[in-house]
């Protein structure tokens, strides 16, 4: 594990007036460098190859490094000719795929925007849950084992892979014979009631420089072929045996009713006071609390992402929230920069990077 004074060393030779933001060319890299842009910072994307032609097109990226995998980051090279421009990295969604939890915590020696130490509660459905429950927040039931499934079950397998190869079953019958047709046999899984509701995914950004968690955005994931199964009438598809899955394709904009408001912002809140007491720093900067509203307008929650999800590309120009908590377009992306922005201004930069 990188050690935070190792870190802030690296801060303290930091040319703090010619800071750069930099992240990789993915996921949500062009409103990443957008809001670093808006916010009047140097950028830089470090794209794959066959990636570049995005952020050529749209030329955000006042310098553009490319490289063959995204695993190349953590090549010294790579990192000290960062650390030389003044980098801050912003991670992201296919940042934490890609180059994988543990290769950041020991291996970035690049500031990075956020606290690293989430990365360890966030990789692991057990820490996960552990402290989404101290949060006092409602989850789904979860079972130990396939013996004890009694309902209609999600069966997940590690890692943010936009819900590729989850299956559902009704019972261990139904559980194992999934588990071979998916070719999953040997590989670990969590299994969870499957709840039936309204997706909602609010997004939230935690400032420590103003004591504030704010909710920026929010949307719902578009699944395939979830998704697509339920324009096609049950008369129909009951003669069809389709198997549905829960690949992420997409995102759609949602406002949530205004009564609901107080639940989602408590959410938001008590998962950041939480993880003060569970790591030092806690939550840093932006998140997405994946949850489910039920008829009963109750809000359980599946998943924590501690870091910027694709769904914020929704709104780069601001969304309905933001626009009133900001008088100018304000996406996640250039929040994190105003957040950089302010934090040198106050001399507080070790604040936010870890
Ligand atoms: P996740 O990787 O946990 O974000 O899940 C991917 C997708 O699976 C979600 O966007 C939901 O559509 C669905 N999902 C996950 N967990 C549950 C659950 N417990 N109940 C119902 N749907 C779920």
């Amino acid at each position: 594990m990188i050690q935070k004074e190792e870190i802030n060393q690296t801060l303290r030779k930091y040319d703090k007036k010619k800071v750069t933001i930099a992240t990789i060319g993915s996921h949500s890299a062009l409103q990443i460098l957008k809001g670093a842009k808006d916010e009047g910072f140097k950028t830089i994307v470090i794209s794959r190859k066959d990636q570049a032609i995005v952020y050529d097109q749209f030329n955000v990226g006042d310098e553009k490094i490319v490289i063959d995998d995204y695993k190349d980051i953590l090549d010294e090279k790579i990192q000290e000719k960062l650390i030389d421009k003044n980098v801050i990295l912003i991670p992201h969604g296919s940042f934490v795929e890609y180059v994988g939890a543990k290769n950041i915590e020991d291996k970035i020696k690049i500031p990075m925007f956020g606290n690293r130490l989430v990365l360890k509660w966030e990789s692991n459905r057990d820490k996960q849950r552990d402290w989404l429950i101290k949060a006092g927040i409602k989850m789904p039931k979860k079972f130990s084992s396939p013996e004890e499934i009694d309902r209609l079950v999600m069966v997940k397998f590690p890692g943010a892979k936009g819900g590729k190869g989850y299956f559902l079953a009704k019972n261990k019958k139904e559980f194992n014979a999934k588990m071979k047709k998916h070719e999953r046999k040997g590989e670990e899984y969590s299994i969870q009631e499957y709840v039936i509701g309204t997706l909602m995914y609010p997004h939230y950004f935690h400032s420590p420089l103003e004591s504030r968690t704010e909710m920026l955005s929010m949307d719902i994931r578009y699944e395939s072929n979830i998704d697509g199964l339920t324009r096609i009438p049950s008369a129909i598809v009951s003669g069809y045996k389709v198997d549905p899955s829960y690949v992420v394709t997409g995102n759609i904009p949602i406002v949530a009713r205004e009564s609901l408001l107080p639940q989602v912002l408590e959410m938001g809140m008590n998962v950041v006071e939480t993880s003060k007491k569970l790591f030092p720093l806690g939550l840093v900067g932006p998140f997405c609390i994946e949850s489910v509203c039920t008829k009963d307008l109750e809000i359980t929650v599946f998943e924590i992402s501690a870091r910027i999800v694709a769904g914020t590309n929704l709104y780069i120009n601001g969304s309905p929230y933001s626009q009133i908590l900001y008088k100018e377009p304000m996406s996640t992306g250039r929040r994190i920069a105003r957040e950089i922005k302010s934090a040198l201004k106050r001399g507080r930069i070790e604040d936010i990077v870890y």
